[in-house]
């Protein structure tokens, strides 16, 4: 697995050096910050919706190379999903980042499931969620978004 596990920590180094989708959107039709007091990481998620459909999202703010690498390829994975499938796949995440999904069932995260390593360090999980923390806030018309909530 050494070999695997380098792969996705240059997978996680490459996405938080050049953050995809790393822009404001103007205008936005959700907007909701995140906060991580754990670590400090702090985003803000732009979100333009065409009904259902997530048809630009974008974010910008600062972070660990986890949360910053989390957030890009959140974007990468979410343009032209649903909200339910948003919220679906955000489930999946959780339950990777966590260690309560086993490694041969990754799938449908594609590129996500470069994650999985981080179950392995409690403190890092909230780093790797935040993201998608604020996503949800996003979606459901909230303004903020906090780890401690959860
Ligand atoms: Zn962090």
């Amino acid at each position: 697995m050494a070999d695997l596990r380098d792969l996705y920590q240059e997978v996680i180094l490459e996405h938080s050096k050049a953050p995809r989708n790393y822009r404001e959107l103007k205008p936005a039709d959700h907007k909701a910050e995140g906060y991580n007091p754990l670590c400090g990481d702090r985003f803000t998620v732009y979100l333009q919706m065409e009904g259902d459909k997530i048809r630009d999202i974008g974010f910008q703010g600062s972070g660990c190379a986890i949360s910053k690498a989390s957030a890009s390829m959140m974007t990468q994975s979410l343009k032209g999903k649903t909200k339910a499938e948003a919220d679906k796949l955000f489930e999946r995440f959780h339950q990777v980042v966590t260690g309560q999904e086993s490694n041969g069932n990754q799938t449908e995260l594609g590129k996500l499931a470069v994650f999985s390593g981080v179950s392995e360090f409690p403190t890092r999980v909230k780093c790797a969620t935040l993201a998608w923390h604020t996503l949800e806030a996003a979606l459901e018309g909230k303004q903020e978004a906090s780890t401690e909530t959860e």
